[in-house]
């Protein structure tokens, strides 16, 4: 597979705030109102730029950017016309932020944890430890006041946040120690970004950040014990399978994985309103097919790596997860006390995951 490029830090970087506010309409698709444009459909053509985190044409990720574009393209019958570029391609993977904020591109696709190093409150639409699963996060951000808020944290940045695609559950990762206790995850070098990151080292392991290009062999060597990367289907791709011990479930530290389009505010208002809906229908498209296509390769991939590898799958022992999940909580309380956006993001989701939780026990755990 091609080498992976994302590098699993965030680049320090200052922008100018333009202070705007996005009329927020209901999410979905279908339903853009007509916002600051009153043109209707228009002959014009557009050719604009979607940069991406992803090294080009990603197994599922990229594949998925290069495909909303053609759905674009003929929605539009033509008019709007997009290239996609790969992360380093136009600019580096994690410049997509800055790029689709200044205009450098339109758009770009990516997950909005990635800006947690200069939007604190970004990493909540990700996705978080012990947090929502894919469906009750949906929920959330479509029909229970997610999305709104998600505008409101980049509306300082010059974009338009749209949900595009999930990863849906991910693995708990590859160890060559088997843990059946907290005291076990004391000292390992674990390759785990973001919140998950935060809440293993507050467990006494430390969290490395390995681009995604040297994971393999950082893990091979020893330079890392363990680490966490998607789920089955590219965790087979990267070949983990071949130098780790025991692949662990649940993956408890990215319980769903939101993917973002940012559209440039100023671009996305110079549209006509059919182009602008057409945007908005095809993020829907992508949020649907590409948690299908998860879930199709990771059922497929799970049994290869089961019944062809004969690895071995293990659980993380309940009182592990149980522990972990306090340290969660401490994690948020720190960040959502040390800045107020955050605070409002983690207040909204904390309130839907406690209102949903009876449904899901009935409507899914029942079952
Ligand atoms: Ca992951």
């Amino acid at each position: 597979m091609k080498k992976l490029e994302r590098r699993d830090f965030i680049k320090a970087a200052t922008f100018s705030a333009a202070a705007f506010t996005v009329a927020s309409g209901i999410p979905g698709c279908g339903n853009n109102e007509k916002k600051n444009n009153t043109s209707g459909y228009s002959g014009k053509t557009f050719n604009w730029r979607m940069v991406t985190t992803w090294s080009p044409h990603f197994p599922l990720l990229g594949e998925y950017a290069d495909k909303m574009a053609v759905w674009i393209d003929e929605m539009s019958g033509g008019r709007l016309k997009i290239q996609v570029y790969g992360g380093g391609e136009l600019v580096p993977a994690l410049e997509t932020f800055d790029a689709v904020s200044q205009g450098v591109a339109e758009m770009g696709h990516g997950a909005p944890y990635y800006w947690a190093g200069k939007i604190p409150a970004a990493q909540f639409f990700s996705g978080i430890p012990f947090g929502m699963n894919t469906q009750q996060t949906n929920a959330w951000l479509f029909d229970g006041g997610g999305i709104q808020l998600w505008e409101q944290t980049y509306a300082p940045h010059n974009l338009i946040p749209f949900v595009c695609g999930n990863t849906g559950g991910q693995m708990g990762g590859w160890f060559n120690k088997e843990i059946n206790s907290l005291a076990d995850l004391q000292g390992l070098k674990i390759r785990m970004p973001g919140l998950g990151g935060k809440v293993i080292t507050k467990a006494g392991a430390s969290a490395i950040l390995s681009p995604g290009s040297e994971l393999y062999t950082n893990l091979e060597r020893g330079v890392i014990d363990a680490l966490e990367w998607i789920g089955p289907y590219h965790d087979y791709l990267m070949g983990f399978h071949k130098i780790a011990k025991y692949y662990y479930s649940p993956g408890w530290q990215e319980p769903t994985g939101t993917l973002e389009l940012i559209v440039n505010k100023n671009a996305y208002e110079s549209l006509p309103a059919d182009l602008q809906s057409i945007i908005r229908c095809a993020a829907s498209a992508v949020t649907m097919q590409l948690l299908s296509g998860f879930e199709q390769k990771n059922a497929e991939y799970l049994l290869k790596l089961k019944n062809e590898d004969k690895i071995n799958l293990k659980d993380f022992p309940d009182d592990v997860l149980n522990k972990l999940k306090e340290f969660a909580l401490q994690v948020f309380n720190e960040i959502t006390n040390a800045d107020a956006q955050s605070k409002k993001v983690y207040e909204s989701y904390k309130e839907f995951q406690i209102q949903t939780h009876e449904w899901t026990a009935i409507a899914e755990k029942n079952y």
